[in-house]
């Protein structure tokens, strides 16, 4: 019955219209032959790489054209992407170009008369389908290294239009640039679960060389997850790895397949990956829907004194195909109790609401992805207008930004507007944003690693919800 879950669970992965798109055909981006620096999710810190990187021979400048005949649905100018155009496809698809140094000049025109009469840098403009109509092979802009770019090359995302999912553009191009090495394995980890499992007769994660013949022992509830890359043909940089599968005793117990993401999933990087392994099993709130695991989420039960097989096989996109087997002997011993470190723990399901006086952390359901132990201390520094607040000694990134509310005890000015909360690293002060609601400071946080305070602006000009505001322009996620 679990297999024929399993084998649910992988069809449905593939939808009918994911099939018909599947024939799209696209023209290359660039006139020079396709080179890739990263490819589709990639590990990135906080998300998944969500395009394809082509390298431009270190240089910018390079012509960039639409893949396909569409419209130019969207144009950007950001300090994160640089100069980026969205452009719309018939196909079902629409693509992305970031990074670029400039766009052609109807394009560009109507960008500087859009930021002149707007009075903005900064701008996101919509299109309508007849202002830029565009041909494959069509130039629209340049390559560059605008924006968060380390060294010259073209960002290039496809997003399935009616989903707004990220997908790989590379099965698009696998008759142009060649592949032939398999993905290769560098570390395995094993997660023994918390209170319910021992690997090596300890609770704490470990690693192993694929390549050891080290007995390891275990008993009880644990998850594995593997650490390695994919190479390609005549370069020496590596890259992501397309699918991971993990078997045990030959039964299928975890698959990704990165083939889709969306924006929204981009954080449960978080949950997946650790430490640049990825798991082959899910964080009870982990919802990432290029991996599929039966209903024990991919855990696997050791309670057999035998060995237990192994087998992770690691795929590209072409189908080269890497195998790595290890391993497990069940050796039946006692499984201490979880005891957490921390005196809070934030439920994964439920809304956390951390009180203290003067201070308040208010952590909605799927915020994390599993039950974490946390610290909360306040401090009183004298004269400061709040209690000092530690979410500190643990980085632990938070799914969406969650409110932090500071009691204000006393208003050097009365203006509420120039309060905020201000977050120290090492000695250094900056504001994550603030407005002021009975008698507190409000503002989002993203991780539980912070410590701050309530403070003010004393200056004429500015105010602490200016900077709020100031901040909500970045980006939310970025796709470098
Ligand atoms: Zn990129």
């Amino acid at each position: 019955m679990k297999r024929y879950i399993i084998s649910l669970m992988l069809f449905s992965g593939i939808s009918l219209s994911a099939q018909e798109k599947g024939k799209a055909e696209f023209v290359t981006p660039l006139n020079s032959p396709l080179i890739l620096s990263g490819n589709f999710g990639e590990l990135r810190a906080n998300h998944f790489h969500g395009g394809l990187d082509f390298r431009t021979q270190g240089k910018t400048g390079l012509p960039v054209y639409s893949i396909a005949d569409g419209y130019v649905s969207q144009i950007d100018v950001s300090i994160g992407s640089g100069y980026m155009l969205h452009v719309r496809h018939k196909n079902g698809y629409t693509s992305i170009y970031r990074h670029m140094l400039g766009f052609v000049h109807s394009i560009a025109n109507y960008t500087e008369k859009y930021q002149y009469e707007h009075e903005l840098d900064e701008v996101s403009i919509d299109l309508p389908p007849d202002e830029f109509q565009v041909k494959a092979g069509e130039q629209i802009g340049w390559s560059g290294n605008e924006g968060y770019s380390f060294g010259p090359h073209l960002h290039m995302d496809l997003l399935d239009t009616e989903s707004g999912d990220f997908v790989d553009p590379l099965q698009f191009y696998v008759n142009v640039i060649k592949d032939t090495k398999a993905p290769r394995a560098e570390g395995i980890m094993l997660f023994p679960q918390k209170g319910k499992g021992v690997v090596n007769g300890k609770q704490t994660n470990q690693s192993f060389s694929p390549f050891g013949n080290r007995v390891i022992e275990a008993w009880g509830e644990i998850g594995a997850g593997i650490k390695a890359h994919d190479y390609m043909d005549d370069v020496l940089s590596h890259y992501g790895v397309h699918s991971v599968a993990l078997y045990v005793d030959g039964k299928e117990i975890c698959t990704s397949n990165m083939d889709h993401f969306s924006a929204y999933e981009n954080r449960m990087i978080n949950s997946w990956a650790y430490a640049g392994y990825m798991k082959s099993f899910r964080d009870p709130g982990n919802k990432l829907r290029f991996l599929h695991t039966g209903d024990d989420r991919g855990v696997v039960v050791i309670n057999e004194e035998r060995d237990y097989k192994f087998l992770f096989v690691l795929k590209d996109v072409y189908g080269n195909t890497s195998r790595c087997e290890f391993k497990v002997r069940g050796r039946k011993q006692d499984i201490p109790a979880y005891t957490p470190k921390d005196k809070y723990i934030l439920k994964w399901n439920e809304l956390n609401i951390l009180k203290k006086p003067g201070v308040q952390v208010i952590i909605p359901g799927g915020m994390v992805y599993q039950d974490e132990s946390v610290n909360f201390e306040t401090f009183d520094t004298p004269g400061a207008i709040s209690l000092d607040c530690q979410l500190h000694n643990q980085a632990l990134p938070l799914h969406a930004p969650c409110e932090l509310q500071i009691g204000v005890r006393n208003m050097p000015v009365a203006d509420k507007k120039k309060y905020y909360i201000a977050q120290k690293r090492g000695n250094r002060y900056s504001s994550v944003g603030g407005v002021f609601t009975n008698g507190y400071v409000c503002a989002d946080i993203r991780a539980w690693h912070i410590y701050c305070e309530g403070r003010y602006n004393s200056s004429e000009n500015s105010s602490g919800r200016e900077k709020l505001l100031g901040k909500s322009r970045n980006r939310l996620f970025f796709n470098l």
